[in-house]
């Protein structure tokens, strides 16, 4: 006895899922059809504007491989930031390595430009 639901129009507390046209409950997070996300969970305590783990990440470990050789004062605290955003949101493992990379662009930035003007 398989009683699937095949309606027509969805009731006021439903909606048609944007990938495969199932009607689902408006709550749903995830079509139960397809599998496909509709609403991201909604952000905890941080104010609307948070970038997502890949743009941290990207933005990271850029201006870490910059800071190596230019401006590491300026692109070491960006990419440990970038860093220390990922850490806390998204990936602590991740977000630690970026860290720390952004960090050792800080001092061998210094280091190497250090070298350089003496
Ligand atoms: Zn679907």
């Amino acid at each position: 006895m398989s009683a699937k639901q095949t309606k027509e129009t969805p009731d006021s507390d439903e909606q048609y899922c944007s990938s495969c046209g199932e009607i689902i409950k408006r709550e749903a997070e995830i079509c139960p059809e397809c599998g496909v996300r509709h609403r991201s969970p909604p952000d905890e305590d941080d104010s609307g504007t948070e970038l997502s783990m890949n743009a941290y990440a990207s933005i990271g470990l850029i201006s870490g491989a910059i800071g190596f050789v230019l401006f590491p004062v300026v692109f070491g605290p960006v990419a440990a930031f970038c860093g220390y955003q990922v850490h806390k949101h998204h990936d602590e493992k991740v977000g630690l390595a970026i860290f720390v990379f952004g960090l050792l662009s800080l001092a061998a930035g210094i280091f190497f430009g250090v070298l350089t003007w003496t």
